[in-house]
């Protein structure tokens, strides 16, 4: 059925003077960008309305279709107009203001302290700077490239379901869909590392990653890894396990013991998971640990020889270590706290019942 032309005239004209009114009305920038969603929010009855028109004949619509554009650009201007009134009255009662600088303040008493995250991973750069490990830092958006190709995992590597990646929209900047991501891991310093300097190396690298996951107790969409590169000649698991123990001993005290399970990472060949001695029940098995008396406590492996050789460097003159760690698992093992969402939600009562050792 064809409407009426008229009926479409009467509809915009009402929109019109209905909204002009409240515009002229409103006396505050909230007030204004509520009447804007009102009007061109996805709903909006500006937004809506052109869906009418399907029903209109072809001269109707050359009637209406002017007519609709000037109210919509009318509108707008008169928004915006507004909007800047409203900003310079705000200006101008600002400066009206006087302020006495010399009147007594008293300034609340109130200590912070370190979140036990922060503390924690302060405490492993102490650790590992005291073994020649260097700060490294990457950017937390990155390359498809760098964050998996030059790891040995290419497109459509099975590897790749394991870290479901956010990827950036990156059609604006003329980059195709699926090329820029945020980092899945620290690892994407690695070939950073590499190309930037020359081997011998021992870098690490710790800071925030992303990944598309649903959170609970266990489980953050954003969370912190730590990650050593170590490169040089003659490298074998042995300096592996070492690195392993020193870590843990650093971190859990002088009792801890270590160990290797062989685990796949597509960017290491061999790789190890890197197990602890349960510090609950010293390996009797608990609850904690599931019985099994260990718990993993980091991922390692030597650097694969693809990922050597993306870098430039010979994999039959040099050999590397990458050893990596969740700092949020060792806080949480460390401070006995259950759910990993406490530890970012900045409720301080947590931390307060910890005593945080370092006052700020
Ligand atoms: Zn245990």
């Amino acid at each position: 059925m064809l409407e009426s032309s008229n009926n479409m005239q009467d509809k915009i004209a009402d929109i019109k003077n209905t909204y002009l009114k409240k515009i002229k009305q409103a006396s505050s920038l909230k007030e204004l960008d509520e009447h804007f969603l009102a009007l061109f929010g996805k709903k909006g009855a500006v937004t809506k309305l052109p869906k009418e028109f399907s029903k209109l004949s072809k001269d109707q619509l050359q009637l209406v279709s002017p007519l609709f554009n000037g109210v919509k650009f009318e509108l707008e201007k008169a928004i915006s107009n507004k909007r800047l009134t409203i900003r310079e009255t705000g200006y101008s009662l600002l400066e009206r203001e006087s302020l006495d600088l010399s009147s007594p303040v008293e300034i609340k008493k109130r200590q912070g302290a370190l979140n036990p995250l922060t503390e924690f991973e302060n405490h492993i750069v102490q650790v590992f700077s005291k073994l020649g490990f260097q700060q490294y830092d990457a950017p937390q958006i990155d390359t498809d490239i760098n964050n998996f190709q030059v790891l040995n995992i290419p497109e459509n590597h099975p590897a790749r379901d394991l870290q479901d990646t956010f990827y950036i929209d990156s059609t604006n900047f003329g980059i195709e869909p699926g090329r820029i991501l945020m980092r899945t891991h620290t690892s994407n310093s690695q070939i950073r590392i590499m190309t930037e300097y020359p081997a011998p190396v021992r870098f690490m690298n710790i800071g925030r990653c992303f990944r598309n996951e649903s959170t609970d107790a266990r489980h953050e969409h954003t969370f912190d890894q730590f990650e050593l590169v170590y490169i040089d000649k003659g490298l074998s698991l042995a300096n592996l396990l070492y690195l392993s123990e020193y870590f843990l001993k650093a971190v859990f005290g002088p009792e801890i013991k270590a160990r290797l399970r062989p685990k796949y990472y597509p960017f290491v060949e061999p790789g190890a998971g890197v197990d602890g001695l349960c510090i609950f029940c010293s390996g009797k098995g608990c609850n904690i640990c599931g019985g099994v008396g260990w718990l993993e406590l980091g991922g390692a492996g030597m650097i694969h020889p693809n990922v050597l050789r993306a870098g430039g460097i010979n994999p039959n003159e040099y050999s590397g270590i990458a050893w990596g760690c969740s700092p949020e698992r060792m806080t949480m093992l460390k401070q006995g706290i259950s759910d990993m969402r406490q530890l970012r939600n900045g409720d301080l009562r947590l931390f307060e019942s910890l005593g945080s050792s370092v006052k700020v």
